[in-house]
Protein backbone atom coordinates (compact mmCIF):
# COMPACT_ATOMS: atom_id res chain seq x y z
CA UNK A 1 0.00 0.00 0.00
CA UNK A 2 1.67 3.43 -1.02
CA UNK A 3 2.33 5.32 2.34
CA UNK A 4 1.18 8.64 0.51
CA UNK A 5 -2.47 7.02 0.41
CA UNK A 6 -2.22 6.52 4.54
CA UNK A 7 -1.63 10.30 4.77
CA UNK A 8 -4.33 11.58 3.25
CA UNK A 9 -6.86 8.72 3.89
CA UNK A 10 -8.01 7.21 7.11
CA UNK A 11 -7.96 2.98 6.42
CA UNK A 12 -11.26 2.79 6.32
CA UNK A 13 -11.51 4.94 3.36
CA UNK A 14 -8.57 3.63 1.90
CA UNK A 15 -10.17 0.11 1.84
CA UNK A 16 -13.16 0.98 0.00
CA UNK A 17 -11.54 2.18 -3.27
CA UNK A 18 -11.18 -0.75 -5.00
CA UNK A 19 -7.93 -2.37 -6.33
CA UNK A 20 -9.27 -4.34 -9.52
CA UNK A 21 -11.54 -2.89 -12.15
CA UNK A 22 -14.35 -5.47 -13.19
CA UNK A 23 -15.52 -6.46 -16.45
CA UNK A 24 -18.88 -7.74 -17.45
CA UNK A 25 -18.55 -9.30 -20.58
CA UNK A 26 -17.64 -12.71 -19.17
CA UNK A 27 -20.64 -12.55 -16.69
CA UNK A 28 -23.42 -11.49 -19.57
CA UNK A 29 -26.14 -14.54 -20.56
CA UNK A 30 -24.46 -14.52 -24.04
CA UNK A 31 -21.52 -13.69 -25.70
CA UNK A 32 -21.33 -10.31 -26.39
CA UNK A 33 -21.34 -9.39 -30.36
CA UNK A 34 -18.02 -8.10 -31.64
CA UNK A 35 -17.30 -4.83 -33.47
CA UNK A 36 -17.27 -4.94 -37.11
CA UNK A 37 -16.14 -3.49 -40.31
CA UNK A 38 -19.30 -2.01 -41.63
CA UNK A 39 -17.12 -0.71 -44.85
CA UNK A 40 -15.41 -3.25 -46.69
CA UNK A 41 -12.81 -0.47 -48.21
CA UNK A 42 -11.62 0.21 -44.22
CA UNK A 43 -10.58 -0.89 -41.46
CA UNK A 44 -11.92 0.60 -38.35
CA UNK A 45 -10.86 -2.26 -36.17
CA UNK A 46 -7.23 -1.53 -37.59
CA UNK A 47 -7.72 1.98 -37.34
CA UNK A 48 -8.53 1.34 -33.12
CA UNK A 49 -5.17 -0.10 -32.85
CA UNK A 50 -2.99 2.41 -34.13
CA UNK A 51 -4.64 4.92 -32.18
CA UNK A 52 -5.19 3.50 -28.81
CA UNK A 53 -2.48 2.50 -25.87
CA UNK A 54 -2.68 -1.82 -26.36
CA UNK A 55 -3.26 -1.78 -22.45
CA UNK A 56 -6.69 -0.05 -23.65
CA UNK A 57 -7.20 -2.42 -26.41
CA UNK A 58 -6.50 -5.14 -24.68
CA UNK A 59 -9.19 -4.57 -21.59
CA UNK A 60 -11.25 -3.75 -24.47
CA UNK A 61 -11.63 -7.68 -26.14
CA UNK A 62 -10.75 -9.52 -22.84
CA UNK A 63 -12.50 -12.20 -21.34
CA UNK A 64 -10.82 -11.50 -18.09
CA UNK A 65 -13.26 -10.58 -15.18
CA UNK A 66 -10.48 -8.58 -13.41
CA UNK A 67 -8.16 -6.38 -13.89
CA UNK A 68 -5.56 -4.84 -11.57
CA UNK A 69 -5.47 -1.15 -10.95
CA UNK A 70 -2.26 0.37 -11.62
CA UNK A 71 -0.81 1.52 -8.03
CA UNK A 72 -0.70 5.00 -9.28
CA UNK A 73 -4.00 5.47 -10.80
CA UNK A 74 -5.12 4.13 -7.43
CA UNK A 75 -3.22 7.08 -5.96
CA UNK A 76 -4.65 9.81 -7.93
CA UNK A 77 -8.38 8.31 -7.82
CA UNK A 78 -7.81 9.21 -4.10
CA UNK A 79 -6.95 12.60 -4.82
CA UNK A 80 -9.25 13.13 -7.13
CA UNK A 81 -12.11 12.36 -4.53
CA UNK A 82 -12.59 8.80 -4.29
CA UNK A 83 -14.22 6.77 -2.79
CA UNK A 84 -17.03 9.25 -3.81
CA UNK A 85 -20.10 9.47 -0.44
CA UNK A 86 -22.95 6.90 -0.64
CA UNK A 87 -25.38 8.03 1.98
CA UNK A 88 -29.13 7.84 2.83
CA UNK A 89 -31.39 10.53 1.57
CA UNK A 90 -33.35 11.43 4.60
CA UNK A 91 -34.48 14.42 3.31
CA UNK A 92 -35.92 13.19 -0.19
CA UNK A 93 -37.64 10.38 1.70
CA UNK A 94 -39.40 12.57 3.80
CA UNK A 95 -40.20 15.02 0.46
CA UNK A 96 -41.55 12.14 -1.13
CA UNK A 97 -42.81 10.77 2.08
CA UNK A 98 -41.47 7.60 1.42
CA UNK A 99 -41.63 4.68 3.21
CA UNK A 100 -38.58 2.56 2.01
CA UNK A 101 -34.99 3.85 1.62
CA UNK A 102 -33.15 6.12 -0.83
CA UNK A 103 -29.50 5.79 -1.09
CA UNK A 104 -27.75 7.74 -3.35
CA UNK A 105 -23.83 7.00 -4.69
CA UNK A 106 -22.68 10.89 -5.73
CA UNK A 107 -20.25 10.98 -8.20
CA UNK A 108 -20.49 14.76 -8.18
CA UNK A 109 -18.10 15.15 -5.86
CA UNK A 110 -14.73 14.13 -7.67
CA UNK A 111 -12.74 17.46 -8.79
CA UNK A 112 -14.44 17.61 -12.69
CA UNK A 113 -17.93 17.24 -10.74
CA UNK A 114 -18.72 13.94 -12.82
CA UNK A 115 -17.84 10.10 -13.04
CA UNK A 116 -16.06 10.87 -16.70
CA UNK A 117 -12.60 11.34 -14.68
CA UNK A 118 -12.30 7.68 -13.54
CA UNK A 119 -11.38 6.42 -17.27
CA UNK A 120 -9.80 9.65 -17.80
CA UNK A 121 -7.18 8.88 -15.48
CA UNK A 122 -6.07 5.25 -16.44
CA UNK A 123 -6.46 6.26 -20.68
CA UNK A 124 -3.99 9.19 -20.11
CA UNK A 125 -1.95 7.38 -17.70
CA UNK A 126 -1.75 4.05 -20.23
CA UNK A 127 -0.54 6.66 -23.21
CA UNK A 128 2.23 7.93 -21.30
CA UNK A 129 3.51 4.46 -20.31
CA UNK A 130 3.73 3.34 -23.63
CA UNK A 131 6.01 6.69 -24.59
CA UNK A 132 3.05 8.99 -25.89
CA UNK A 133 3.38 12.66 -25.75
CA UNK A 134 -0.16 13.17 -25.91
CA UNK A 135 -3.63 12.76 -25.96
CA UNK A 136 -6.27 13.51 -28.01
CA UNK A 137 -10.10 13.50 -27.88
CA UNK A 138 -13.41 15.59 -28.99
CA UNK A 139 -15.60 16.99 -26.75
CA UNK A 140 -19.49 18.52 -26.79
CA UNK A 141 -20.45 20.14 -23.88
CA UNK A 142 -16.77 19.85 -22.36
CA UNK A 143 -17.54 17.54 -19.37
CA UNK A 144 -15.40 14.45 -21.01
CA UNK A 145 -12.61 17.17 -22.67
CA UNK A 146 -12.35 18.83 -18.94
CA UNK A 147 -11.54 15.30 -17.87
CA UNK A 148 -9.39 14.50 -20.48
CA UNK A 149 -7.15 17.68 -19.77
CA UNK A 150 -7.10 17.25 -15.84
CA UNK A 151 -5.73 13.19 -16.79
CA UNK A 152 -2.74 14.64 -19.17
CA UNK A 153 -1.61 17.35 -16.63
CA UNK A 154 -1.43 14.68 -13.92
CA UNK A 155 0.39 12.06 -16.60
CA UNK A 156 2.73 15.04 -17.37
CA UNK A 157 1.59 14.77 -20.97
CA UNK A 158 -0.42 17.25 -23.28
CA UNK A 159 -3.67 17.18 -24.55
CA UNK A 160 -5.56 18.25 -27.39
CA UNK A 161 -9.02 18.72 -27.04
CA UNK A 162 -11.63 19.12 -30.41
CA UNK A 163 -14.37 21.22 -29.42
CA UNK A 164 -18.06 21.48 -30.88
CA UNK A 165 -17.72 25.05 -32.60
CA UNK A 166 -21.37 25.67 -31.06
CA UNK A 167 -20.90 24.74 -27.35
CA UNK A 168 -17.12 26.39 -27.88
CA UNK A 169 -18.95 29.63 -28.71
CA UNK A 170 -21.80 29.67 -26.15
CA UNK A 171 -19.35 27.81 -23.20
CA UNK A 172 -16.34 29.90 -22.70
CA UNK A 173 -15.71 28.82 -19.14
CA UNK A 174 -15.70 24.92 -20.57
CA UNK A 175 -12.82 26.07 -22.86
CA UNK A 176 -11.29 27.84 -20.10
CA UNK A 177 -11.26 25.33 -17.40
CA UNK A 178 -9.57 23.20 -20.15
CA UNK A 179 -7.21 25.60 -20.94
CA UNK A 180 -6.53 25.96 -17.30
CA UNK A 181 -5.10 22.55 -17.09
CA UNK A 182 -2.79 23.35 -20.02
CA UNK A 183 -5.34 21.62 -22.44
CA UNK A 184 -5.02 23.19 -26.17
CA UNK A 185 -8.85 23.38 -27.08
CA UNK A 186 -9.98 24.12 -30.70
CA UNK A 187 -12.90 24.50 -32.44
CA UNK A 188 -14.40 22.13 -34.64
CA UNK A 189 -14.59 22.43 -38.05
CA UNK A 190 -10.90 23.51 -37.95
CA UNK A 191 -8.38 24.01 -40.40
CA UNK A 192 -5.77 21.60 -38.45
CA UNK A 193 -6.93 18.28 -40.32
CA UNK A 194 -8.20 17.29 -43.70
CA UNK A 195 -11.78 16.79 -42.61
CA UNK A 196 -11.99 19.80 -40.75
CA UNK A 197 -10.29 21.93 -43.93
CA UNK A 198 -13.06 19.69 -46.28
CA UNK A 199 -16.25 20.78 -44.26
CA UNK A 200 -14.88 24.75 -43.39
CA UNK A 201 -14.04 24.37 -47.34
CA UNK A 202 -18.69 23.91 -47.98
CA UNK A 203 -19.47 26.07 -45.00
CA UNK A 204 -16.67 28.56 -43.20
CA UNK A 205 -19.47 29.06 -40.75
CA UNK A 206 -20.67 25.21 -39.94
CA UNK A 207 -21.53 25.32 -36.47
CA UNK A 208 -19.85 21.41 -35.85
CA UNK A 209 -21.15 17.84 -34.51
CA UNK A 210 -19.73 15.35 -32.39
CA UNK A 211 -18.89 13.70 -35.57
CA UNK A 212 -17.02 15.78 -37.28
CA UNK A 213 -15.19 16.54 -33.88
CA UNK A 214 -14.33 12.86 -33.42
CA UNK A 215 -13.47 12.68 -37.20
CA UNK A 216 -10.71 15.31 -36.55
CA UNK A 217 -9.51 13.77 -33.56
CA UNK A 218 -9.07 10.88 -34.28
CA UNK A 219 -7.18 12.01 -37.42
CA UNK A 220 -5.24 13.91 -35.44
CA UNK A 221 -4.15 11.73 -33.21
CA UNK A 222 -2.81 9.17 -36.27
CA UNK A 223 -1.24 12.37 -38.25
CA UNK A 224 0.87 12.98 -34.81
CA UNK A 225 1.03 9.88 -33.19
CA UNK A 226 -0.65 10.67 -30.09
CA UNK A 227 -3.34 8.92 -28.32
CA UNK A 228 -6.96 8.84 -28.94
CA UNK A 229 -9.30 8.64 -25.27
CA UNK A 230 -12.51 7.23 -26.08
CA UNK A 231 -15.54 8.72 -23.09
CA UNK A 232 -18.02 6.01 -22.89
CA UNK A 233 -19.89 3.35 -24.99
CA UNK A 234 -16.29 1.24 -24.80
CA UNK A 235 -16.14 -2.18 -22.79
CA UNK A 236 -13.04 -0.60 -21.28
CA UNK A 237 -14.39 2.47 -20.22
CA UNK A 238 -17.38 0.85 -18.51
CA UNK A 239 -14.31 -1.63 -16.96
CA UNK A 240 -13.26 1.63 -15.57
CA UNK A 241 -16.17 2.97 -14.38
CA UNK A 242 -16.91 -0.08 -12.34
CA UNK A 243 -15.04 1.81 -9.56
CA UNK A 244 -18.49 3.37 -8.58
CA UNK A 245 -20.29 -0.20 -8.36
CA UNK A 246 -17.34 -1.50 -6.48
CA UNK A 247 -17.21 1.25 -3.85
CA UNK A 248 -20.80 1.04 -3.45
CA UNK A 249 -20.85 -2.78 -2.69
CA UNK A 250 -18.68 -1.66 0.54
CA UNK A 251 -20.29 1.31 1.44
CA UNK A 252 -23.58 -1.02 1.32
CA UNK A 253 -21.66 -3.18 3.42
CA UNK A 254 -20.79 -0.93 6.02
CA UNK A 255 -24.47 1.02 6.40
CA UNK A 256 -25.44 -3.03 6.64
CA UNK A 257 -28.17 -2.07 3.43
CA UNK A 258 -29.65 -4.39 0.74
CA UNK A 259 -31.00 -2.53 -2.50
CA UNK A 260 -33.85 -3.64 -4.14
CA UNK A 261 -33.57 -1.24 -6.66
CA UNK A 262 -31.08 0.32 -9.03
CA UNK A 263 -31.25 3.75 -10.70
CA UNK A 264 -28.34 5.39 -13.28
CA UNK A 265 -29.23 7.75 -16.47
CA UNK A 266 -28.11 6.30 -19.67
CA UNK A 267 -25.98 8.31 -22.56
CA UNK A 268 -23.85 5.81 -23.51
CA UNK A 269 -23.93 3.99 -20.85
CA UNK A 270 -20.54 4.38 -19.02
CA UNK A 271 -21.74 5.34 -15.77
CA UNK A 272 -24.61 3.19 -15.68
CA UNK A 273 -22.68 0.03 -16.33
CA UNK A 274 -20.05 1.14 -13.96
CA UNK A 275 -22.51 1.46 -11.21
CA UNK A 276 -24.82 -1.15 -11.98
CA UNK A 277 -22.59 -4.22 -13.20
CA UNK A 278 -20.84 -5.16 -10.03
CA UNK A 279 -23.79 -4.76 -7.84
CA UNK A 280 -25.91 -6.67 -9.88
CA UNK A 281 -23.37 -9.86 -9.45
CA UNK A 282 -23.78 -9.29 -5.53
CA UNK A 283 -27.82 -8.26 -5.22
CA UNK A 284 -29.50 -10.87 -7.86
CA UNK A 285 -33.18 -9.93 -7.31
CA UNK A 286 -32.37 -5.94 -7.68
CA UNK A 287 -34.80 -4.19 -9.93
CA UNK A 288 -32.56 -2.08 -12.73
CA UNK A 289 -33.80 0.84 -14.22
CA UNK A 290 -31.70 2.42 -17.17
CA UNK A 291 -33.02 6.56 -17.45
CA UNK A 292 -32.80 7.90 -20.70
CA UNK A 293 -34.46 10.85 -21.84
CA UNK A 294 -37.87 11.10 -23.74
CA UNK A 295 -36.44 13.21 -26.51
CA UNK A 296 -33.84 10.53 -27.20
CA UNK A 297 -35.59 7.12 -26.51
CA UNK A 298 -32.80 4.52 -27.25
CA UNK A 299 -34.45 1.90 -25.64
CA UNK A 300 -38.17 1.68 -25.68
CA UNK A 301 -37.98 3.85 -30.21
CA UNK A 302 -34.55 2.41 -31.06
CA UNK A 303 -33.48 -0.63 -32.63
CA UNK A 304 -31.36 -3.18 -31.61
CA UNK A 305 -29.12 -4.15 -34.39
CA UNK A 306 -25.64 -3.36 -35.80
CA UNK A 307 -24.81 0.58 -36.02
CA UNK A 308 -21.85 2.79 -36.11
CA UNK A 309 -20.70 4.27 -33.10
CA UNK A 310 -20.11 7.78 -34.07
CA UNK A 311 -22.06 9.93 -36.62
CA UNK A 312 -18.93 10.18 -38.77
CA UNK A 313 -18.63 6.07 -39.49
CA UNK A 314 -15.07 6.03 -38.87
CA UNK A 315 -15.11 4.23 -35.27
CA UNK A 316 -16.57 0.34 -35.89
CA UNK A 317 -19.83 -0.84 -36.10
CA UNK A 318 -21.56 -2.27 -32.74
CA UNK A 319 -24.53 -4.23 -31.60
CA UNK A 320 -26.85 -1.74 -29.56
CA UNK A 321 -29.96 -0.48 -28.97
CA UNK A 322 -29.74 2.76 -31.57
CA UNK A 323 -32.01 5.74 -32.91
CA UNK A 324 -29.52 5.75 -36.13
CA UNK A 325 -26.00 7.50 -35.83
CA UNK A 326 -27.56 9.80 -37.86
CA UNK A 327 -30.08 10.66 -35.22
CA UNK A 328 -30.34 14.23 -34.54
CA UNK A 329 -31.95 14.33 -30.98
CA UNK A 330 -33.67 17.58 -29.53
CA UNK A 331 -31.37 20.50 -28.12
CA UNK A 332 -32.05 19.09 -24.33
CA UNK A 333 -29.66 20.59 -21.19
CA UNK A 334 -28.84 17.37 -20.95
CA UNK A 335 -26.07 16.90 -23.50
CA UNK A 336 -24.63 13.51 -22.50
CA UNK A 337 -27.78 12.05 -22.88
CA UNK A 338 -28.03 13.36 -26.54
CA UNK A 339 -26.28 9.78 -27.78
CA UNK A 340 -27.89 7.57 -30.19
CA UNK A 341 -27.01 4.59 -28.92
CA UNK A 342 -25.96 2.52 -25.69
CA UNK A 343 -23.20 0.16 -24.83
CA UNK A 344 -23.52 -3.18 -25.86
CA UNK A 345 -23.27 -4.62 -23.12
CA UNK A 346 -26.10 -2.63 -21.43
CA UNK A 347 -27.90 -3.07 -24.89
CA UNK A 348 -28.50 -7.14 -24.02
CA UNK A 349 -29.29 -7.04 -20.56
CA UNK A 350 -32.13 -4.58 -22.03
CA UNK A 351 -32.61 -7.05 -24.89
CA UNK A 352 -32.72 -9.57 -22.44
CA UNK A 353 -35.66 -8.00 -20.31
CA UNK A 354 -32.87 -7.66 -16.93
CA UNK A 355 -32.55 -4.12 -17.38
CA UNK A 356 -35.76 -2.18 -17.70
CA UNK A 357 -35.49 1.29 -19.22
CA UNK A 358 -37.27 4.73 -17.84
CA UNK A 359 -37.90 7.32 -20.79
CA UNK A 360 -37.79 10.95 -18.49
CA UNK A 361 -39.43 14.55 -20.09
CA UNK A 362 -37.31 17.29 -19.43
CA UNK A 363 -40.06 19.37 -17.47
CA UNK A 364 -40.38 16.37 -15.27
CA UNK A 365 -36.24 16.44 -14.51
CA UNK A 366 -35.85 19.94 -13.72
CA UNK A 367 -38.80 18.94 -11.12
CA UNK A 368 -36.83 16.19 -9.85
CA UNK A 369 -33.58 18.46 -9.71
CA UNK A 370 -35.53 21.24 -7.84
CA UNK A 371 -36.75 18.68 -5.40
CA UNK A 372 -33.30 17.39 -5.25
CA UNK A 373 -31.94 20.66 -4.49
CA UNK A 374 -34.16 21.63 -1.94
CA UNK A 375 -33.92 18.49 -0.02
CA UNK A 376 -30.73 17.09 -0.11
CA UNK A 377 -28.84 20.31 -0.84
CA UNK A 378 -27.28 19.05 -4.07
CA UNK A 379 -27.38 20.77 -7.39
CA UNK A 380 -27.40 17.42 -9.26
CA UNK A 381 -26.16 17.66 -13.43
CA UNK A 382 -29.38 16.97 -15.97
CA UNK A 383 -28.20 14.10 -17.19
CA UNK A 384 -28.23 13.44 -13.17
CA UNK A 385 -31.77 14.51 -12.98
CA UNK A 386 -33.19 12.12 -15.22
CA UNK A 387 -32.28 9.12 -12.83
CA UNK A 388 -33.62 11.16 -9.81
CA UNK A 389 -36.47 11.76 -11.49
CA UNK A 390 -36.98 8.06 -12.10
CA UNK A 391 -36.02 7.37 -8.46
CA UNK A 392 -38.74 9.78 -7.38
CA UNK A 393 -41.75 8.35 -9.54
CA UNK A 394 -40.60 5.13 -8.61
CA UNK A 395 -41.01 6.08 -4.77
CA UNK A 396 -44.26 7.90 -5.31
CA UNK A 397 -45.50 4.94 -7.46
CA UNK A 398 -44.37 2.39 -4.58
CA UNK A 399 -44.89 4.20 -1.01
CA UNK A 400 -45.65 1.86 0.81
CA UNK A 401 -43.45 -1.01 -0.06
CA UNK A 402 -40.36 -0.18 2.36
CA UNK A 403 -37.89 -1.04 -0.50
CA UNK A 404 -34.68 0.23 -0.71
CA UNK A 405 -34.06 2.13 -4.00
CA UNK A 406 -30.20 3.01 -4.40
CA UNK A 407 -29.34 5.95 -7.43
CA UNK A 408 -26.24 6.84 -9.04
CA UNK A 409 -26.12 10.76 -9.09
CA UNK A 410 -23.15 10.80 -12.21
CA UNK A 411 -22.44 14.61 -11.65
CA UNK A 412 -23.31 18.13 -10.34
CA UNK A 413 -24.90 20.62 -12.30
CA UNK A 414 -23.17 23.72 -10.91
CA UNK A 415 -22.06 24.62 -14.71
CA UNK A 416 -25.47 24.09 -15.90
CA UNK A 417 -27.75 26.43 -14.20
CA UNK A 418 -29.33 27.41 -17.44
CA UNK A 419 -31.57 24.70 -17.10
CA UNK A 420 -33.38 27.08 -14.57
CA UNK A 421 -34.17 30.00 -16.46
CA UNK A 422 -36.39 28.44 -18.40
C1 LIG B 1 -21.37 12.46 -19.84
C2 LIG B 1 -22.30 12.37 -18.72
C3 LIG B 1 -23.33 11.40 -18.68
C4 LIG B 1 -23.61 10.43 -19.80
O1 LIG B 1 -22.56 9.58 -20.15
P1 LIG B 1 -22.54 8.03 -19.79
O2 LIG B 1 -21.40 7.49 -20.56
O3 LIG B 1 -23.86 7.44 -20.19
O4 LIG B 1 -22.33 7.93 -18.33
C5 LIG B 1 -24.14 11.33 -17.55
N1 LIG B 1 -23.97 12.19 -16.52
C6 LIG B 1 -23.00 13.14 -16.52
C7 LIG B 1 -22.89 14.04 -15.34
C8 LIG B 1 -22.13 13.26 -17.62
O5 LIG B 1 -21.18 14.21 -17.62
Amino acid sequence: MPSMRKIMLSSQDTAIIPNEWYNVVPDLPRQLPPPVDRDENKSSIQLLNQILPKAILKQEFTFQKYTRIPEEVQEIYAQIGRPTPLFRAHGLEKALDYHGKILVKYEGATITGSHKINTAIPQAFYARDEGSSGVVTETGAGQWGTATTVAASLAGITSKVFMVRVSFNQKPLRKQIMELYGGEIVPSPSPETEFGRRVLSQNPDHPGTLGIAISEAVEYALEHGLKYMLGSVFNSVLTHQSVIGLESEKQLEILGETPDVLIGCVGGGSNFGGFVFPLMKKFKDARIYASTASEVPKFSKGEYKYDYVDTAKILPSIKMYTLGSDYVPEKIYAGGLRYHGAAPSISMLVNSGRINSSDMPEDKVIDALKVFARSQGIVAAPESGHAIATAIEYARENREQKETILVNVSGHGLLDMSIFQR
